[in-house]
């Protein structure tokens, strides 16, 4: 696995792979190594990639994945194709994100008056999300936050609050298992290959009461319906190589090795990404297709994506 594929922004462009791109096809899932896996939708024809849901864990995947090399070049060319920073950000308002974790992390964290708190931002970009989730923390009583960033953009926001503190890991090996109270995985692991190891060292760097929060999109359900009304959907494959629903992360827990006990704290779609102040008809849609989620939770699929929080018990 390499690290320095990972990206905290969306991506919004699809590239048609050619054979000396791809890696051969894997016969195991990415995230319990069952080979019982379905073909749920076409990423790309000749040569042919498709998505295959996996029966044991529920994740879908590609069936082949990009080389290391081809994702680099991939995201280079993304970066290079923006004169502008603002273009590549697609959530309107990072302080909305920051509150809404906040929010739910709050009653797992306890009490944080005079407390030194430590977040974990794995592929958080610049730190911009996670620098509002500090200056909340520090709001609500704690006495420092110390914020491992780890992100293939190397740029770090500027905090003007000197009890917040960044510092920058080149890999998880850099971060002690137990030693973190907030993990944020905001929109990553989708990204990334092979994710199932990051994914336990996220959850095994958690302290005890600690509370990890992933958010990953969801849109197999919403491909077919497309396909039936004859509707492109982009999936935004090679970005993109993993489909991650309810019942993915409902059973999460038990899906990876982890030691130690752990809880899912929240399931629910995810976010709402954009606002009604700046792109009204997307938003009305999104809280829409979004709200049913909410209610049938694994037996709606038409969310777009889903979001969990887990804690250490
Ligand atoms: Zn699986």
């Amino acid at each position: 696995m390499k690290e320095n594929n990972l990206k905290a922004t969306l991506f919004h462009q699809s590239a048609h792979l050619s054979e000396h791109d791809l890696l051969a096809p894997s016969a195991y899932c990415s995230f319990c190594k069952s080979t019982q896996r379905t073909p749920v939708a076409s990423l790309q024809e000749s040569p042919e990639v498709v998505l295959l849901h996996c029966k044991k864990c529920h994740a879908s995947s590609a069936s082949r994945m990009p080389k290391p090399e081809t994702l680099s070049k991939y995201y280079s060319q993304y970066y290079d194709s923006f004169d502008d920073e603002e273009d590549r950000i697609t959530l309107d308002a990072p302080d909305r994100m920051a509150c809404h974790i906040v929010r739910h992390a709050k009653p797992v964290l306890g009490d944080l008056a005079g407390r030194e708190i430590s977040i974990l931002d794995y592929g958080g970009g610049d730190g911009a999300i996670s620098a509002k989730i500090a200056h909340e923390f520090v709001k609500l009583g704690a006495a420092k936050v110390k914020i491992a960033l780890i992100d293939y953009n190397k740029s770090t926001i500027e905090t003007s609050d000197n009890r917040i503190q960044f510092f920058r890991p080149g890999d998880l090996t850099e971060i002690s298992e137990k030693t973190v109270h907030l993990v944020v995985a905001s929109a990553v692991l989708e990204h990334i290959p092979e994710p199932s190891e990051i994914l336990a060292k996220l959850l095994a760097s958690l302290t005890e009461g600690g509370i990890f929060y992933a958010r990953t999109p969801y849109v197999t359900p919403i491909s077919k319906i497309a396909k039936f009304i004859n509707i492109k959907f982009d999936f935004t494959y090679p970005a993109h190589v993993h489909d991650l629903g309810a019942r993915f992360w409902n059973n999460v827990i038990s899906t990876l090795p982890l030691e130690g006990a752990f809880s899912i704290s929240r399931s629910t779609p995810s976010i709402v990404e954009t606002t009604f102040e700046q792109h009204f008809l997307r938003t009305l849609i999104a809280h829409a297709l979004k709200l049913p989620g909410f209610v049938f939770k694994e037996a709606y699929g038409l969310v777009g994506g889903w979001e969990v929080f887990i804690r250490r018990d």
